[in-house]
């Protein structure tokens, strides 16, 4: 599974860190995504996280 933050949406809220840290952290005002491919057992947390974006930033691939 891959995560890609779009970092022209992303407002910074910093809620998809809060929800999965181990894949996404907050750079300024820009989330990155720290691990290519996400952990599987990251899988829940980083699928939670990218539902939960109020902005829609995140896209996951499988
Ligand atoms: S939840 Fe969405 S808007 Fe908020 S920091 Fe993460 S990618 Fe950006």
């Amino acid at each position: 599974m891959k995560a890609i933050v779009d970092e022209s949406t992303c407002i910074g809220c910093g809620l998809c860190e809060q929800t999965c840290p181990a894949v996404f952290v907050l750079v300024g005002q820009v989330d990155k995504v720290r691990v290519d491919p996400v952990p599987e057992d990251e899988w829940d947390r980083c699928c939670e996280a990218a539902a939960s974006c109020p902005v829609e930033a995140i896209t996951v691939e499988e």
